[in-house]
């Protein structure tokens, strides 16, 4: 694989964000929030419909501008500057409720086209990296079939082997099993627990508690654009702080 961007001085924290705030025309989506993440550490961020989750993901890898504050991508602060945008993307996986497959290509060229057009990966060595992760979410005699053919579960864990082609340091989730049949939600998570075990990095807005009980090392709570509260999972289950979310949580448990 090309090695070229994946150049980079190994920083100890993976995500930085201060005081950051993020507006849509005049309605502030987000407030001033303070996150550290450190390299290995898997955080699960919860909270009500419209809280502004997915526009903090988003903002981690400069699919949503923000407006005031700081964000540090593994040592790159994220500006307009285009050259850092794509750095950090290159580094940044996401994977979406929607599995955003391209229907026309097979699981297989899905998986190979971001490392051969972006990384330069030569197609052979493509394919080979492409089978090592379709292999790792357990549907390598899927490759040649088209997304159309597969079930929801196995379309997302093909997305999630896709990013992973990458070779991503940090890995985005947004309700990657919200869409699902409840029979595929536990293949997903099994993938998802899988690549927590390997150490990957990784922030999942997800309202799959008994995840976030099996993998978090830390839960964040949301309400509209702020931080209300974060804690280890045990903590943050057994003792919330904030009514909000005490309500939160008897809603959804
Ligand atoms: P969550 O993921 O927690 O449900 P979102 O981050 O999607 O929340 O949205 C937070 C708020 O921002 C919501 O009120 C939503 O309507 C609003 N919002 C999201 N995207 C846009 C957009 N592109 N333009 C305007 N408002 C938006
Ligand atoms: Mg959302």
């Amino acid at each position: 694989m090309s090695q070229s961007a994946l150049d980079h001085t190994p920083n100890a924290t993976a995500i930085q964000i201060e005081k950051m705030s993020k507006w849509f025309g005049t309605f502030q989506v987000l407030c001033d929030i303070d996150l550290t993440v450190s390299h290995g550490e898997r955080i699960v961020i919860c909270g009500p419909s419209g809280s502004g989750k997915s526009t903090l993901i988003r903002c981690m890898n400069a699919l949503e501008e923000h407006q005031d504050g700081k964000i540090v991508v593994d040592g790159t602060v994220l500006s307009s500057d285009l050259k850092n945008i794509n750095k950090v993307r290159s580094e940044v996986g996401m994977v979406f409720q929607h599995f955003n497959l391209f229907p026309h290509l097979t699981i297989l060229e899905n998986c190979t086209l971001a490392p051969m057009w972006v990384r330069k990966t030569p197609k052979q060595e493509a394919r080979e990296i492409a089978m090592h992760f379709l292999e790792k979410v357990k549907i390598p005699e899927q490759a040649d079939k088209y997304p159309g053919q597969l079930s929801g579960g196995q379309q997302q864990r093909v997305a999630i082997a896709r990013s992973l082609c990458m070779k991503p340091r940090i890995m985005l989730f947004d309700e990657p099993t919200s869409a699902l049949d409840p029979e595929m939600i536990s293949e997903v998570l099994d993938t998802m627990i899988q690549l927590a075990e390997d150490g990957m990095t990784m922030l999942c807005v997800t309202h799959e508690m008994g995840f976030a009980r099996k993998v978090a090392d830390r839960v964040i709570f949301m309400d509209q654009g702020h931080i209300i509260e974060q804690n280890k999972p045990e903590e943050f289950f057994n003792n919330p702080k904030s009514e909000r979310t005490k309500l939160f949580l008897s809603q959804i448990l």
